[in-house]
Parts: structure tokens; sequence; C-alpha cells
């Protein structure tokens, strides 16, 4: 049974007073959700208050992006051991605003991916179609070469400690969600795809949804039998629509 998972992606917002307010509406109204897992995953220089205001509470944290290199002259750079010093349990590995806007190939993906798990971090590699992709129905070849990457570098059983995100990159802070079918078809793809490499660890592997993902829709999103959880842009930095997102990843009595 995989547990459901949470995880809000702050992207390149927030300051310390705001953090602050943010978190302390939060951490309460998480608090009572045992049977499902909550992460934020914030710009690197909250992550020393992350460590501070979280640690002890039900919420992990975790960056929104690492290095590909290890230390050393890599000037702006930022470690996979240095998320680790700071607690953190996740990282976000090529998210289409990576991809998209900082040229981030499959092949370099794969490598960050690599140094995530190489450091004891739970990479959560971001995959899915652009616009154009699925209006000409390349949706599965455009997944399957994102996976297919990490596979290539890593080895299949290395999806035994990640998390995949599928988020269709039209669905991204656009206001429109991918409908709970169209989700569901790619996400059973993907587990597919591994399972024909590994099936043990298909079966275990989380895969989040992501795209425009509110408290309005995530029951329905979270109730198919391959979407395990979410990544929430926009809806986790108001307090309220991300409690309301986490209860519904919370296995009914
Ligand atoms: C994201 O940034 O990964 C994301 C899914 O954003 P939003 O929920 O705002 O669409």
């Amino acid at each position: 049974m995989r547990v459901k998972l949470v995880a809000g992606n702050w992207k390149m917002n927030g300051s310390l007073a705001s953090n602050q307010g943010l978190l302390s509406a939060i951490i309460p109204a998480i608090a009572p959700f045992s049977r499902m897992k909550c992460a934020v995953c914030v710009p690197f220089p909250y992550l020393a208050q992350m460590r501070q205001m979280l640690g002890g509470s039900n919420i992990a944290w975790g960056a929104q992006d690492l290095c590909e290199f290890d230390n050393g002259a890599y000037t702006g750079g930022v470690s996979a051991s240095m998320l680790a010093d700071f607690g953190c349990r996740y990282v976000l590995v090529g998210h289409s605003e990576r991809r998209g806007m900082f040229g981030e190939s499959d092949e370099v993906v794969a490598v960050k991916f690599g140094k995530a798990l190489a450091a004891g971090l739970t990479p959560i590699l971001c995959i899915g179609e652009t616009l154009a992709e699925r209006e000409a129905g390349v949706t599965e070849n455009t997944v399957a070469r994102q996976i297919d990457a990490v596979i290539a570098h890593s080895g299949v059983k290395a999806l035994g400690q990640a998390v995949v995100a599928y988020e269709p990159v039209w669905a991204i802070g656009t206001g429109k969600t991918a409908t709970t079918e169209q989700a569901q078809m790619v996400h059973a793809f993907i587990r597919g795809r591994v399972a024909a490499a590994d099936e043990e660890v298909a079966a275990a592997l989380p895969i989040l949804y992501g795209g425009s993902v509110k408290a309005a829709n995530s029951a329905q999103l979270f109730a198919m039998p391959d979407i395990d959880g979410g990544l929430i842009g926009g809806a986790s930095l108001i307090a309220d629509e991300f409690a309301v997102i986490c209860r519904s990843a919370q296995p009914a009595d």
C-alpha cells in the first residue's frame, strides 16, 4: 500500500516573515494527519528556517533543485551534500521550469537525480509534456524519454528510493488541470513503463500529480488508483488550501 505524499513547491516565493506566518498556520493544521506524508520544497536560503520550524513536526522539507556537480569550483551551485546538511529529505529534480527556462536536458536531470540519491535525499523527479507535445499526440513518448534517461543513468532500482511527479506543463500555474482520467492514464503509463524494467519497483513507486491542484479538485485526483498524492505550486502558499489538499490525501477511516 503506497502512502500518499503531498509536497508543496513554493517556487521563488517567500520571506522570513511570510514563511513564519504560513508555517505557523500549516503546522497545527497538518499535525493530525498521521496516514499521509507532507513536505514543502522551498528556496535555498530558507532551508535553515525550515529546519528550525519544522524539526519535530510531521512536515518534511526539501529544495527545488541541486547542482549536478559535487562541492568545488562551481560558483553559485548548491550541492546535494549541502542540502543533506540542512536536513532536507526531498529535492525536486527536473521541474519543467528548470527544464524550460534553464535549459536542463534529460541527461543533466538524470545526473542530478543520481547526486541526490547518493547524498541520501529522496529525489522527486518531475516529468511531463508540453501543450504542443500533447496536441501532437506524443505525451507518452515524452514521459517515457524522461523516465528512461534516469533509468539509463542510475538503474531502475534507484526509483525504489525516489518519487515521480507527473506534471503536464500546460497545467502548471495556468489554472488548467488535467481531468482525473487524463492524469490517471498517464500515471498508469508511467507505472507500466517502470514495470517493464522492474515490477516490484513500479508497484511501490509513488507517482504524484502536479498542475493547478487545489482544495476543490485534490480529492477526485487522489482517488485515482495510480495517483499517489500531489506536487502543489500556487495552492501550497495558502495555508487553508494546502491543509484541505493534505486532508484529502489522508485515507478515510
Ligand atoms: C508546480 O510548480 O510544480 C505546480 C504544479 O504549480 P501549480 O500547482 O501552481 O500549477
